[in-house]
């Protein structure tokens, strides 16, 4: 007001300034010289200019070049963030944090206002947030709000090169809006050179190559194949702190497990140096790691000390960390495939792509000259390794996306301009799945049941258990059990050096009717003690684990009010055996998955008798119910289930009538018979 601004004019009049005699430039800050030393900052104009003449634009450029960080700030500080928010989606959840905390410290803004963050299971935006990072998933997840993301004025699809199932599908879908909304900016981001295919796809979009630096790195092999690359990857790790000049290391290795084994052995191993070597310092990266833990990594290396980072493929393109001068690289990949051949999905660990691998070595070079340790062979290299990875919409379950996709009105999912086509007999698999779930009818529309089944971020079958628990009357126990499942396999902890005490811990949670019964025991036992910490260190249970499970379990049940499920009703008698409830309701989302024990102790799937076995780590392992079902498949050797339920035959037959008749569960059939449902027409 005006009042307001005479007053502080007059101030000015009392306390005269002193001016210096020249003119100053202001200064610029230590933060606008790091950015400005970013190889994306000399294109920052053309980089705008192509934006500003064009709906699509395709941007590729080396890891660590600024794309992620730099890109949506150049775009707000041009005014792109006054008609819409800026959005750029990362295929993994540890990226969109980390960038988003980044980019907040950079604008100098508290993360969570104007720049946030959304993942499943957690959103950290407010009305304030102009720039949002965000998984593929959860924009795509926008869609079925707002079918033409209005209230975005700029997407960004970052990191496209990995063809994540989400990311895919995004492309697919922008495609189809760009056409309509002459206001929204594309920009899809790349870290390889594979452009060429994306620029195509989006009719010739121009593309952009913004150069990175690199520098040389050489590459060892070794002489022989590793029988153990975790074993492998640590005694690399030690040698080269022992015998190699100044720099950090980077390994990559294929999960959560083999990065903690490593960790585990690398101090234990380091325990017994002398004082005259540096100090190794160990940071741990992988999707689930907690946030507060993300931080150590970007941390600078204190003087004289080494740091190792033992990572998952997330480090090859989506994160960047600086000062790495030696890669160790184990040559394989964790990924889910599917085998059309017998319907079965798993999780396996596979030879990671000659892209993959390269795309490791690369980042030795960033700062100096650098060194690849490849823990395979070079003739493996050469002669064992794909040339690129398999996009991930032609090896994995569909289920999910094609629930999404019919929500969101598109039907004929056969004609659905892809940029490659998903294998037909994984598009039908997924059709026939949700068929089966009761997610569509028999003209393969969408249910009631598959609405309500689609609000929740989770696979159909835990979202169709979910959604059942109300007439089992156990939701609450069942939305726990969604929870532990969702954390994935890192509840129970157990050190090398206390396998027994561990072991022993957690037999006591043991609960007849199986590993789910068991996890919601653990989670209900914790409960009873306030949550605390103290309870988990004694019982050998991972305290991050359960504050995870803790806010997943939040998150369900606000979305079952969404869908009008009601939390707090239960009204299970006494007298009704809760466990069979929850079992059977288990058995409603899950009945895919049944396997019957053989005369051998070996299971075989009812669905289409492979041969598959009990994982160790289940307290069911010795006891080897007859009929079970189980939550995943995971293959090393042999395939084994994890997380097993034991059920009743009938249970079968009485929950999923459609798909299992009384007389194929009793008899001892090999094979379904055929229904005469035609998922081609879906
Ligand atoms: P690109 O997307 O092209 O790979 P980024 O924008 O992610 O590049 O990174 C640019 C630079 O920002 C990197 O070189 C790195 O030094 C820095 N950086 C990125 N994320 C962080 C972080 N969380 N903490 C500290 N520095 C970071
Ligand atoms: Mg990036």
């Amino acid at each position: 007001s005006s009042s307001s601004s005479s007053s502080s004019q007059s101030e000015e009049v009392v306390n005269k300034p002193q001016y210096p005699m020249e003119p100053q430039k202001p200064q610029k800050s230590a933060m606008q010289i790091v950015k400005e030393g970013l190889p994306i900052y000399k294109f920052r104009n053309q980089l705008l200019q192509l934006i500003r003449d064009n709906k699509v634009i395709v941007m590729v450029g080396e890891t660590g070049s600024g794309k992620t960080t730099q890109l949506a700030q150049y775009l707000h500080e041009l005014g792109y963030t006054r008609t819409g928010k800026i959005g750029c989606t990362q295929p993994r959840r540890v990226a969109a944090m980390s960038v988003a905390s980044r980019v907040a410290l950079e604008m100098g803004v508290k993360l969570g206002h104007e720049v946030g963050y959304s993942i499943r299971f957690e959103d950290c935006c407010n009305e304030n947030t102009i720039i949002k990072y965000m998984t593929d998933g959860m924009l795509l997840r926008e869609f079925m709000i707002d079918p033409l993301l209005t209230s975005y004025s700029v997407l960004i699809i970052d990191e496209a090169h990995e063809r994540t199932l989400h990311t895919d599908i995004l492309l697919s879908l922008i495609k189809d809006i760009s056409r309509a909304r002459d206001d929204l900016k594309v920009v899809i981001s790349s870290a390889t050179l594979d452009a060429q295919k994306f620029s195509q796809y989006f009719d010739d979009a121009p593309i952009i190559q913004i150069p990175g630096r690199r520098y040389q790195v050489d590459i060892y092999y070794t002489q022989q194949p590793e029988g153990n690359y975790v074993e492998a990857a640590v005694v690399t790790v030690l040698q080269i702190h022992v015998t190699q000049g100044v720099g950090d290391i980077l390994v990559f290795l294929t999960g959560q497990d083999e990065i903690e084994d490593a960790e585990e052995m690398l101090k234990t191993r380091t325990k017994g140096f002398s004082k005259k070597i540096p100090e190794l310092i160990i940071c741990p990266v992988y999707a689930a790691l907690p946030s507060e833990q993300q931080v150590k990594i970007f941390e600078p290396t204190p003087k004289g000390c080494r740091k190792v980072v033992l990572a998952t493929n997330i480090a090859e393109t989506s994160i960047t960390i600086d000062n790495i001068i030696y890669v160790v690289d184990c040559g394989f990949v964790k990924q889910t495939s599917f085998s059309p051949s017998t319907g079965i999905e798993s999780l396996q660990v596979v030879p990671c792509s000659k892209a993959n691998a390269n795309q490791r070595a690369g980042r030795a070079g960033r700062i100096a000259p650098g060194k690849c340790f490849r823990l395979y062979t070079a003739w493996s290299y050469n002669n064992e390794l794909e040339e690129s990875p398999i996009p991930e919409i032609q090896r994995t379950n569909l289920g999910n996306v094609v629930l999404l996709l019919k929500t969101m009105g598109i039907n004929n999912l056969v004609n659905f301009d892809y940029m490659d086509p998903p294998p037909h007999e994984m598009l039908l698999r997924a059709l026939e799945q949700l068929y089966s779930l009761g997610a569509l009818n028999n003209d393969g529309e969408l249910t009631k049941l598959g609405r309500r089944m689609a609000e929740f971020p989770l696979d159909p079958m835990l979202s169709k258990m979910l959604v059942t628990s109300e007439h089992f009357k156990c939701v609450e126990q069942i939305i726990t059990i969604c929870s532990m499942l969702s954390v994935g396999n890192t509840i129970f902890y157990r050190p090398k050096e206390k396998q027994v005490h561990a072991d022993t811990a957690k037999k006591n949670f043991y609960r007849p009717g199986g590993d789910h019964m068991t996890l919601l025991n653990v989670y209900n036992q914790w409960k009873d003690c306030n949550y605390s910490k103290e309870f988990c260190y004694e019982s050998f249970i991972q305290f991050k684990a359960m504050k995870r499970a803790q806010d997943i379990k939040e998150q369900l049940s606000s979305l079952c009010e969404r869908v009008e499920i009601d939390v707090k009703d239960q009204s299970l008698s006494i007298y009704e055996d809760s466990s069979i409830n929850i079992r059977k309701c288990i058995t409603s989302g899950f009945f895919y998955n049944s396997a019957k024990k053989q005369k051998s102790g070996t299971y075989r799937t009812l669905k289409n008798s492979h041969e598959i076995q009990i994982h160790p780590s289940s307290l069911v392992f010795q006891e080897k119910p007859e009929w079970v079902i189980y939550h995943e498949l995971v293959q090393t050797s042999k395939e084994y289930m994890r997380n097993v339920c034991e059920i009743k035959p009938e249970w079968l037959y009485e929950i999923a009538p459609h798909y299992f008749s009384e007389d194929f569960i009793k008899s001892n059939q090999k094979t379904l018979p055929k229904t005469k449902v035609d998922y081609n027409k879906f």
